[in-house]
């Protein structure tokens, strides 16, 4: 008797495992998709539980299983169910933001970081979770899923010294717009930024011989750092590196606007919005910065006839 009942149990964990992956989908995937599969989910579940088992199993089975039980029925409408329950832009800055906020205040929830999120990241499609793309600097101070209390194929990040948007990263914020079809873009400078900090030294004429390779990557940054200069002339020495830091988060959105017309499109059209923030590294806050700047970077990129083009690569249609 004892065997079965271990038996059972064991088919009961097996059983939860693979029904509970699909139950992470997010929050708003298993609010969309609850009232259609409770009803049909019992038949399923139930007999094989109750027959050979007794109280002890069944409370633990129900309650998860049940609004999973029955997917294969219609994969399409399940899929379309998932795709509708994406956030839009504002939702998904909201939960970013309610992200850090428990980060900050010491009470994250971990999301999605189990092995059932695991088994569902290897059998899903990350465009139907993931709901930001977020670019940001190299340094380990600014660990992006941790700071927004995120977790597997949440977030679909780029990592470069400094949050440069040069070539290579405009491809990459492409893929994370148009096909991993998050609703926004952060554009995440932080506090304290090494490469900001080279530039301003090198600006200054105080800066350090640079490996080959930096000098290239970083050219993105300098035009900012100068305008901070300009912008504040009674700032001096490293007092700048603050303004260099914020305006280098608009000149990333600059250069990436300049560069990705099918950005452009995706941000004119609604379907995403792209927002600027800096990260403390001593406090954990992201500060949000303003969200209008962003479409006037957008209008004056417009006006620029320098822009690029072309939306598509091979200069296929705009
Ligand atoms: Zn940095």
């Amino acid at each position: 008797m004892n065997r079965i009942i271990k038996l059972i149990i064991a088919a009961g964990c097996i059983f939860s495992l693979i029904a509970f992956p699909v139950a992470c989908g997010g929050d708003d995937a298993a609010e969309h998709k609850a009232p259609v599969k409770k009803a049909e989910a019992k038949p399923e579940v139930k007999p094989e539980v109750k027959h050979e088992v007794k109280p002890e199993v069944k409370p633990e089975v129900k309650p998860e299983a049940a609004p999973e039980a029955v997917p294969e029925t219609a994969p399409e409408a399940k899929h379309e169910a998932k795709k509708k329950a994406k956030p839009g832009p504002d939702k998904a800055i909201e939960m970013l933001k309610a992200g850090n906020t428990r980060f900050v205040d010491g009470i994250p929830n971990h999301p999605h970081i189990n092995r059932a999120r695991l088994i569902q990241a290897g059998k899903e499609n990350q465009g139907d979770h993931a709901y930001a793309t977020v670019i940001t600097c190299s340094d380990s101070r600014v660990p992006v899923e941790l700071l927004f209390d995120a977790g597997i194929m949440d977030i679909f990040v780029i990592r470069v010294a400094g949050n440069v948007c040069d070539t290579d990263e405009a491809g990459s914020i492409e893929y994370g717009l148009a096909h991993v079809n998050t609703p926004v873009l952060v554009v995440l400078g932080h506090t304290q930024c090494g490469a900001v900090t080279a530039v301003t030294h090198a600006v200054h004429g105080t800066g350090h011989a640079l490996e080959r390779n930096i000098p290239p990557l970083v050219d993105n940054i300098e035009p900012a750092v100068r305008l901070a200069m300009v912008k504040h002339p009674d700032v001096h020495g490293d007092d700048i590196i603050p303004y260099a830091i914020e305006e280098n988060i608009w000149q990333g959105i600059e250069d990436l606007f300049m560069a990705s017309p099918a950005s452009r499109d995706i941000v004119n059209s609604g379907r995403a919005k792209v927002v600027g923030a800096i990260y403390d590294v001593g406090t954990g806050i992201v500060n949000w910065l303003p969200e209008h700047k962003t479409m006037d970077i957008l209008k004056k990129v417009e006006a620029n006839p320098d822009r690029a083009m072309n939306a598509m690569a091979g200069g296929g249609h705009a």
